[in-house]
C-alpha cells in the first residue's frame, strides 16, 4: 500500500472514532434513553444502527437485541481488521449468564469458525467452567473485546479497540452478569484502563462502570493460553492462582465452592 494510502487510512480511522467518542459523550451527558438529542449527529449507517439500536431496545428480546448487535457487527468496517477476517466473533452463551469471560480478541480457530475460545486454549477455559465452576460452556457467555482477529494474533491496537468496544458494551448491557471475568492483561487494561498488568491485578474486586445504572462486578483473571506456558511448577503455580481466583468468583455467585 503507498504511503499516501496508509495516512489516508489511519485519518479516516481517526474520524470514525472521535465521531463515536462524541456521540458516546453526548449519549452520556444527556439521558442515555433520550436520543431525539443527538440523533442530528448520525450521518453513516453504523452510526444510525448504533441509535437505531438504543432507541428501540426496551421493546426487544435479549436474543433479539443480540441478533440486532451481531448484523451490525458482520458488516462492520469501522477498522481495517473486517478486511482480513474470514467470520466476525461477536461472543456465545447463554444471555441469561451469570458470568461473562471476556478474552482480548478472535484466534485463528476463532476467525476459521466465527465462535470464541475454540482452541487450545479455549478447551483449558471450557475445562475450568467444567470441573471447577461445575457448569458447561453453554451455561456462561464468552466475548472478546474486539470482533475480528488481529493479524498473527497480535494485540488489538488502540484505534481497533476504540472502534469496537462499543459491541461488548451493549453485549455486557443485555447479559447483565454478575461478575465480569476478564481473561489476561489485554482484556483486563481495554476493559478497565486503569490496571495494567494481570499478575499484580488478577484476583482483586473491581467495578466497571457503563452508565449510572450500569455498573458491574468484575474479578480479572489469567488467560487460559499463559495457563499452558512455562516449566510444569510455573504451570502447577499458575493453576492455584487460578483457583483462588475462581473461588472468589464462586463467592461472588453464592456458588458452593
Ligand atoms: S474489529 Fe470490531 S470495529 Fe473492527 S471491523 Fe471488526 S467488528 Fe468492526
Amino acid at each position: 500500500m503507498e504511503l499516501v494510502e496508509v495516512y489516508k487510512q489511519i485519518i479516516l480511522e481517526i474520524k470514525n472514532n472521535l465521531k463515536y467518542y462524541q456521540n458516546d459523550d453526548i449519549n452520556f451527558i444527556f439521558n442515555e434513553n433520550d436520543n431525539s438529542k443527538f440523533k442530528f449527529l448520525s450521518s453513516d449507517k453504523e452510526t444510525q444502527d448504533k441509535n437505531t439500536f438504543k432507541s428501540n431496545d426496551n421493546n426487544l428480546s435479549k436474543e433479539s437485541k443480540m441478533d440486532k448487535i451481531n448484523a451490525q457487527v458482520m458488516r462492520c468496517k469501522k477498522c481495517s481488521l473486517y478486511k482480513i477476517r474470514n467470520n466476525t466473533v461477536l461472543g456465545e452463551g447463554s444471555l441469561n449468564s451469570e458470568i461473562m469471560f471476556i478474552g482480548e480478541g478472535p484466534g485463528e480457530n476463532e476467525d476459521l469458525t466465527g465462535r470464541p475460545f475454540v482452541g487450545k486454549a479455549g478447551e483449558l477455559l471450557v475445562k475450568i467452567i467444567e470441573n471447577v465452576l461445575k457448569l458447561k460452556r453453554e451455561d456462561v457467555y464468552m466475548a472478546n473485546i474486539v470482533k475480528c482477529r488481529p493479524p498473527g494474533n497480535r494485540n488489538p491496537n488502540d484505534l481497533e479497540v476504540s472502534a469496537c468496544i462499543n459491541y461488548l458494551h451493549e453485549q455486557i448491557k443485555i447479559i447483565n452478569p454478575k461478575i465480569i471475568v476478564p481473561l489476561g492483561s489485554v482484556a483486563l487494561s481495554r476493559l478497565l484502563p486503569r490496571y495494567n498488568g494481570i499478575t499484580k491485578n488478577r484476583g482483586r474486586e473491581m467495578k466497571l462502570i457503563l452508565s449510572r445504572e450500569d455498573i458491574y462486578d468484575v474479578i480479572p483473571t489469567y488467560h487460559p493460553s499463559y495457563l499452558l506456558r512455562g516449566s510444569q511448577s510455573e504451570i502447577n503455580k499458575k493453576k492455584r492462582e487460578v483457583w483462588e481466583d475462581i473461588k472468589k468468583i464462586m463467592k461472588k455467585l453464592n456458588m458452593l465452592i
